[in-house]
Order: C-alpha cells, then sequence, then structure tokens
C-alpha cells in the first residue's frame, strides 16, 4: 500500500484527503459513500483516501448500519489515537480548558474562577492546567487555541478593558512553549464557530454580533473570520455609533460600547456605572414587565443596538446575522425598539429582503468552540501534518 510522506502533504492528492477529513469534520458520522459523491469521488478513490488517513490516524471507519440496496460503505469519525488540542477560554471572571478531537467538538476537562485581577493571577492556573493536559494526553496534543475577551493584534493581547490589562503575554498557555498557541478574540472565535457550526452554519457570509460588556463580534466569510491586517478587526463596539463626546476605556469617544450594554441601562435610569455591567443588565431586563421606568431604559438600549446593527447590515452585506451573549435577550426584552430601530437603519433597497437575524445557537460554548476549530485549522496546514506525521513515526 502506498503510505503518505511528509514530503507528499501538500500534493493533490493530499488535497483530496483534507477535503474528507473537512466532510467528517463538517458532520462526523457522515458515511464514505456520502462523503464520496459530494466530493465526486469513485467508491475507488474514497476507499484509498480513507485507508491512507486511517492508516495516519487521522480518521476511524466503522461499518454503517446497511441501508437498502446501496453497497456496503462506513462511518467516519476521529480516530481514537488521532490528533487533539487544546481549548481555552479566559472570560472576565473564570476559565475553562477543553480537549478536542479532529471532529472539534470541545470536551471540557478543566475550570476554574479567578483567583485576582492581575494577569499572573489568572494565567498561572490556566497555563498549569494545560500543562496537565499536555502530559496526559503526550504527542497526541497539537496545539493550544485560546479565546480571550481582548483586543488581539498579531496573536497577542494588546488591550482587555472587561480585565483591566494593557498588554499581556499569553504565551506561559503553550505548556512550557512546545506547543503552537493561536489566540483569538472571544467573539470573533464565536463567530467562527457559529458560522462553521452552529446559527450561520451554510451561509457564506455571516456576520456575528455579540454583547457581554460592550459589544463586539465578526464578519465570517466562507468559515474565516475577517479580522484586518493585524488581527484586530471586528472591535464593532468602538464605531462611533453612541453619545457623541462619551469617553470609553478604550481611549476614543462616542463608542457604540457604551450605547448597548448595562451601562447604558445604568445610565438611562440616572444610575451610577455598575461593577458588573452583564449582570447589571440581566437584572434590567429580567423587570421590565414590572418597572416601566426600567422599561424604557431598557427599550433605548436596545434601540441604540438596532439602529447601530443596520449600520453594520448596510455597510458588511451578511447572509446572515447571528446575536450572542445579551445581544438576544436585549432584543427579545425590547422588540418593538429593536426593530424599528433596525428596519429604519437599514437601506430602503434592503427592507423588502433584510439577512435574517437569528439567535446564535452555542450560547456560553461559542467561543470555546471556536478556540478549538482554530487550532484544528492549523493542525490540518501543511505544517501541521507534517509535525504529526513526524510525530508519529516512533
Ligand atoms: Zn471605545
Amino acid at each position: 500500500m502506498r503510505t503518505a510522506s511528509p514530503s507528499r502533504v501538500g500534493d493533490a492528492r493530499w488535497r483530496g484527503a483534507l477535503a474528507v477529513l473537512e466532510e467528517m469534520r463538517r458532520e462526523p458520522g457522515v458515511t464514505r459513500a456520502v462523503v464520496a459523491q459530494r466530493l465526486g469521488l469513485s467508491s475507488g478513490s474514497a476507499t484509498e483516501i480513507t485507508a491512507r488517513l486511517r492508516e495516519l490516524a487521522l480518521l476511524s471507519e466503522a461499518p454503517a448500519a446497511a441501508s437498502g440496496r446501496g453497497r456496503p460503505t462506513t462511518v467516519l469519525g476521529p480516530h481514537p489515537e488521532g490528533p487533539l488540542v487544546i481549548a481555552v477560554d479566559l472570560r472576565q471572571e473564570d476559565w475553562r480548558c477543553a480537549v478536542a478531537a479532529l471532529d472539534g467538538r470541545p470536551e471540557i476537562v478543566e475550570a476554574g474562577v479567578h483567583a485576582g485581577r492581575g494577569p499572573e493571577q489568572v494565567i498561572g492556573p490556566i497555563a498549569q492546567a494545560v500543562r496537565r493536559v499536555h502530559t496526559r494526553h503526550g504527542r497526541r496534543v497539537r496545539a493550544v487555541g485560546v479565546a480571550v475577551a481582548a483586543t488581539v493584534q498579531h496573536g497577542r493581547v494588546v488591550q482587555a478593558a472587561t480585565l483591566g490589562w494593557d498588554a499581556v503575554d499569553l504565551g506561559a498557555l503553550a505548556s512550557d512553549a512546545r506547543l503552537p498557541l493561536l489566540i483569538g478574540n472571544d467573539a470573533t472565535l464565536a463567530g467562527v464557530a457559529e458560522a462553521r457550526e452552529g446559527a450561520a452554519a451554510g451561509a457564506a457570509t455571516a456576520l456575528h454580533v455579540m454583547i457581554e460588556v460592550g459589544v463586539g463580534g465578526t464578519l465570517v466569510v466562507d468559515g474565516r473570520p475577517v479580522s484586518g491586517a493585524t488581527g484586530a478587526g471586528g472591535e464593532f463596539g468602538h464605531l462611533p455609533l453612541g453619545e457623541p463626546g462619551l469617553r470609553c476605556p478604550c481611549g476614543a469617544t462616542g463608542c457604540w460600547d457604551l450605547a448597548v450594554d448595562g451601562r447604558a441601562i445604568a445610565r438611562h435610569l440616572g444610575e451610577p456605572p455598575p461593577d458588573d455591567p452583564r449582570t447589571y443588565a440581566l437584572a434590567a431586563i429580567a423587570r421590565t414587565s414590572a418597572d416601566a421606568a426600567t422599561a424604557a431604559a431598557v427599550g433605548r438600549t436596545a434601540g441604540s443596538f438596532g439602529g447601530g446593527l443596520a449600520g453594520l447590515i448596510n455597510a458588511l452585506d451578511p447572509d446572515v446575522v447571528t446575536l450572542g451573549g445579551l445581544a438576544q435577550p436585549l432584543r427579545a426584552a425590547a422588540t418593538p425598539e429593536f426593530e424599528a430601530a433596525l428596519t429604519g437603519g437599514l437601506m430602503r433597497f434592503r427592507r423588502a429582503d433584510p439577512p435574517r437575524v437569528v439567535a446564535a445557537v452555542l450560547g456560553q460554548d461559542g467561543a470555546l468552540h471556536g478556540a478549538a476549530l482554530t487550532a484544528l485549522d492549523h493542525v490540518l496546514t501543511e505544517a501541521g501534518m507534517n509535525a504529526w506525521t513526524a510525530a508519529l513515526r516512533p
């Protein structure tokens, strides 16, 4: 049997093999016959490719349940000894560490609440968790993907307003620098996950918008985030769609961030800025039916969100918009205000056929899924596969 060697990664046959792996990633449990049909492969080629992928410990095959008169086929899944990635979700208050195989389904193995606010207090325990997971799975672990509630530029955290950090080095999360480290903004990674396996699956151009403290998101085209020259794009919250002159912690004025979250609701109610804008917003949303002043403040905030979202739609022209974090509860709590501002802000030609605006489905796990997907993308690059085939040799 011909076997793949590192020198052949990158050739046309290897690209066929990657396409089969992508089908398995998109739909674990898909049959070989269905993959062959989708990719226009003969049954013989499909059989040859899957055999090669099994040999490289990238794919497993199990007999599929017989169906009708078709030839027997197999069900494709990740290989039980195949590559793994570690996915980390570093949030404002806590963190989670997961492991994912090539099918990209993160399984959470460790979690914790930050012991303090300083970068060392936050990063140290997570780095220890990554090292433990790496030790447990050894060379099967190929990369670490990190979702962080921060602005990420050139793969590094440059500013994290909600954590109170400026530039911070997350290099310790690479398990003693031995693993490739892929760091991404949490909202961007959640958007990638929604576009590839969530509410926008199948859409070529998907816009994800997420409110937590402030608002962020990403445009995802063909499964990849559009993040600009340095990776710091998608900071929708710092478009000047808020109140002119109001100073944002980012350093700019008039930012949309300050008009759509718990800080906005508090301001409209004449209350001081809340310590935890997310919790404050959730509490306000919960009491809108009982309190008219709160309902008005939430309605005004939902209107600011809808109007800004219309601007993003005008500018970016997505097929579908997914709403993450507090965006969907805010819309649901003040639907008339949200819809009026959204429709009013859309250019006239769009109003007859606006993009669908739907709730994200991965919820709090979106960023973690996105971190796993991004790390797996790295594993499946030519360099990543060369490293894997080298690691397979005794
Ligand atoms: Zn700002």
